[in-house]
């Protein structure tokens, strides 16, 4: 039995310290970046864009967001429960860019030979080559089997982008990175529906856990990508500061239009993916895993996501300009987090 004694820090746990800065206006931020992703020189695809990303989970890994995100150059991760013919449907007949949306795939392939989530990937990867981005992920990346899964998927497309997680360690990162993974996506129980750290008592806080991973990923020329735990748009001004590629969002795009779940009495349900809820509407995982490790909440409906993209982008904007960040991908240079023990002023909120 070993105690780390340094103490590992959230995002409620720091600010950002404001800098001298030359920018004249939040529209000289670049919000955009340009990524090349080298797999031990096997692949080198380059993709542009806004590097948040919308979680593959119901109520937000939708084609309806996904068409919101595109026009702002985000990311969605399209959840693995859509057939192949959602997927045709969205392609020809709503003009989903296939540029913008990351396939995931099921691990039922870990246990099973012909997983029918694997071979609707397959199949969609195959209609449409011009989509670079693949995921794969589990609750607990750190089973050796779910390793050996990352392998077999890199050697089955040896031509996209692998994102592979969730870990929140550098040497599980590193790891991941090692068995052909591009993108390693980082968070173990910080999200606004997970129960893990209660059922368990296992995890990182997300700030620490992040900036650990990203410096493992960096040194192999691998990305990471923040999952879980923003809950306001400077969350995500943090979670680039500790260097963070990528950020990937579930609640903070819960409960929008673009859910395609029905809204009773103006709120949504979103529940975790792990959640009873979530076997109760896609039935139970293949391996008898029991563990339930989400919840279901109940909240307002938000309108069209359109305009909390807006906000955080503009928050994002924001941020730049008062710490001197001209890019995005400047941010962690720019970064300097204090810490604090005190966030907001409260005082109408107790009124
Ligand atoms: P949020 O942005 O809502 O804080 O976090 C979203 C992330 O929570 C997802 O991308 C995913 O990694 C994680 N997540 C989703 N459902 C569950 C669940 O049922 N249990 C756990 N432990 N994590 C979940």
């Amino acid at each position: 039995m070993r105690i780390k004694p340094d103490i590992k820090l959230d995002f409620k746990d720091v600010l950002l310290e404001p800098k001298r800065s030359i920018l004249s206006s939040r529209r000289s931020v670049n919000l955009e970046r340009n990524f090349i992703f080298r797999h031990w020189d096997k692949t080198s695809i380059s993709w542009s864009g806004i590097p948040i990303i919308s979680s593959n989970m119901d109520g937000v890994g939708t084609f309806s967001m996904a068409m919101v995100l595109q026009e702002f150059g985000m990311l969605t991760a399209i959840k693995k429960h859509y057939t192949f013919d959602d997927w045709k449907f969205a392609v020809i007949n709503k003009g989903l860019r296939l540029n913008n949306v990351i396939v995931c795939i099921g691990t039922n392939a870990m246990w099973e030979d012909n997983a029918e989530d694997y071979a609707t990937a397959k199949s969609v990867l195959t209609e449409w080559p011009e989509i670079n981005f693949i995921c794969i992920d589990v609750a607990n990346g750190y089973q050796q089997n779910f390793v050996d899964f990352v392998k077999r998927v890199r050697d089955d497309f040896p031509d996209k982008v692998l994102i592979a997680g969730n870990v929140i360690t550098a040497e599980m990162t590193e790891q991941l990175i090692i068995s052909g993974a591009d993108i390693v996506k980082c968070g173990i129980g910080p999200g606004s529906v997970c129960t893990t750290r209660e059922q368990t008592g296992v995890g990182v806080p997300q700030l620490s856990g992040v900036m650990e991973c990203a410096d493992a990923a960096h040194g192999l020329s691998g990305h990471v990508i923040a999952d879980g735990g923003c809950t306001v748009p400077g969350d995500v001004t943090k979670a680039f500061g500790a260097g963070a590629d990528f950020v990937m969002l579930g609640g903070m795009l819960a409960s929008h239009d673009e859910s395609e779940t029905e809204s009773v009495n103006g709120k949504y349900e979103f529940y975790g993916m792990s959640s009873d809820r979530a076997k109760e509407v896609h039935g139970a995982r293949k391996d008898g895993y029991t563990s339930t490790e989400g919840k279901r909440v109940i909240i307002e409906a938000k309108g069209s996501v359109r305009v909390t993209i807006k906000n955080i982008l503009g928050g994002l904007r924001s941020a730049c300009t008062m710490i001197g960040a001209r890019r995005i991908k400047d941010i962690p240079k720019c970064t300097t987090f204090v810490m604090v023990n005190n966030q907001q002023n409260q005082i109408y909120e107790k009124i």
